[in-house]
This record gives C-alpha cells, sequence and structure tokens, in this order.
C-alpha cells in the first residue's frame, strides 16, 4: 500500500481528526514561510516580529509587516481547500493553524484555531476599538484610532503569550484526537510546536517538505508539497 494510501486509509476511518499546520500551508497561495529558502526569516530577522521590537520601532515594524507579512490579495490554495472539504465530508474536526492570514475560513474551514492570531483583527491599543485589515492597509506610517491612539494586530508577536483560551481548546482537541495530521510546519515555534506532545493515539501523519524534529516519532511520514498530498487524499476517499 502507498503511502497515500494510508493516509486515506487513517482519514477514511478517523472520527475526531485534526489538523495542526503552519506557515507551509499557505506557501501555495504565495505567502512566505518564515524558514524555507526565501522565507522571511532569510531576509529579516525574526526579531522584528517582537512585542520589544514593536514598542520600540513601530515604524519599522509596520514598514516590515506591511510588506512581507500582508498578502490581501492571496486565495486559499490546494491545502486549504482540502482541508475545508476533509470537514464537510466528516473526515476532519479542526484545523488548529499557527497561520495568521486567515485562509483556512476563507476556504470554508469552520473549525479554526488560531493559535498566533489573525492579521485580520486589529485594535487600539489606547481605547480597545476594533478595525479590519482594511484599516492598516490604508493607512500609511502608523495606523491611528478615531481617538489617536495606535492599532495594531491581533497577532501573537515573538515575546508574548497565547491569546487567553485557545491553546488550552486545542489541547483539548489534540487529547481526543484519534488521527494528528501535522504539516507545513517547521516544529521550531513554542508553545505551538508544543501541541504534538498531548496526542495520545497512533496515528501521527507529517506532511512537510522538509525533515522536523517530530518526524522520528510519526506513523507516516510523506514529504513534498502538501496541497498536492492532501488533494490526492481527498480524492481517494
Ligand atoms: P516555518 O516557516 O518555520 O516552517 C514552514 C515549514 O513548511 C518548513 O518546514 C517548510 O519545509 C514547509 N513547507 C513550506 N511550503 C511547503 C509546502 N508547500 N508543502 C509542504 N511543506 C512546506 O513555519 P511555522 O512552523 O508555521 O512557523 C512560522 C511562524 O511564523 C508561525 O508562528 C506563523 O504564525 C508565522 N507565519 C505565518 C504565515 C502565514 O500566516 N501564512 C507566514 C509566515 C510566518
Amino acid at each position: 500500500m502507498s503511502k497515500l494510501d494510508t493516509l486515506a486509509r487513517f482519514l477514511s476511518e478517523a472520527r475526531r481528526a485534526v489538523f495542526f499546520g503552519g506557515a507551509g500551508v499557505s506557501t501555495e497561495s504565495g505567502i512566505p514561510d518564515f524558514r524555507s529558502p526565501g522565507g522571511l526569516y532569510s531576509e529579516a530577522p525574526e526579531t522584528i516580529v517582537s512585542r520589544s521590537f514593536f514598542l520600540a520601532h513601530p515604524e519599522e515594524f509596520y514598514r516590515f509587516y506591511r510588506e512581507r507579512m500582508l498578502y490581501p490579495e492571496a486565495e486559499p490554495g490546494p491545502a486549504h481547500l482540502a482541508l475545508a472539504a476533509l470537514e464537510r465530508m466528516g473526515h476532519l474536526r479542526a484545523v488548529v493553524t499557527q497561520n495568521i492570514d486567515g485562509l483556512h475560513q476563507r476556504a470554508g474551514s469552520r473549525l479554526v484555531l488560531e493559535l498566533h492570531g489573525s492579521v485580520h483583527r486589529n485594535h487600539c491599543v489606547r481605547c480597545g476599538r476594533r478595525y479590519p485589515l482594511q484599516a492598516v492597509l490604508e493607512s500609511e506610517g502608523l495606523p491611528r484610532c478615531v481617538c489617536g491612539g495606535l492599532i495594531r494586530p491581533d497577532v501573537v508577536l515573538y515575546e508574548e503569550p497565547l491569546p487567553a483560551g485557545v491553546f488550552e481548546r486545542a489541547e483539548a482537541l489534540v487529547r481526543e484526537a484519534d488521527l494528528l495530521l501535522v504539516g507545513g510546519s517547521s516544529l521550531t515555534v513554542y508553545p505551538a510546536a508544543g501541541l504534538l506532545q498531548y496526542y495520545r493515539g497512533s496515528r501521527l501523519v507529517l506532511l512537510n517538505r522538509t525533515p522536523t524534529p517530530a518526524d522520528g516519532r510519526a506513523d507516516l511520514v510523506l514529504r513534498g508539497s502538501i496541497g498536492a498530498v492532501l488533494s490526492a487524499a481527498v480524492a481517494r476517499l
């Protein structure tokens, strides 16, 4: 049996499957990841996306953020669409993502836990007023609230805690999962990558172009394009 057939069998037999993914899920939508060659991290220091950098150099943060982290034209790719189809077909319970681009929801996934927030939600640090992505896109320099306060994205920067309750919900879903699909993530960003330790089942599947620290623990490892692998698995169901 090929690895793809095994993946399709795992999916068809699963009742509480969870997908846990990262930036590699969106590279096929034209959004660079952090750690692939040509990824964002190879061009800019990780420190720019940190709380201390944001507070000390907000103009520079926003220059980088607008140029390199916002992709308002991006469309869901084959991996997003396959995951949404799996949920509709009853083969996937939830998507847990480290991504901030909102593409899983755009693709039609309903239960999506965003561990690192979303570029689509923004708020004023002074009065708390909410703003859509458009407010950041249409502003120049520092995006300002009507009250004059600084608008910031509800995105988890390095040095910041995860949004309250989201990791706990993800942890519960992973604990209950009978299949855990992990893909498009280098599994190096914590605490997110720590989610794997809560999985108790015997069907841990790794779908990633490059090796990850969890490959040795996986029951099935598939290399290559996550969009191609997931689309092919869905086509077999
Ligand atoms: P990462 O950049 O550290 O790792 C991405 C992984 O995906 C790599 O191992 C790479 O080999 C693999 N990959 C890339 N394209 C792939 C493809 N088409 N098919 C299969 N595998 C592919 O990403 P990470 O682990 O998510 O950590 C980066 C952090 O940066 C996260 O916290 C995330 O929030 C943030 N980030 C988000 C986005 C986004 O929202 N789209 C983009 C860049 C970074």
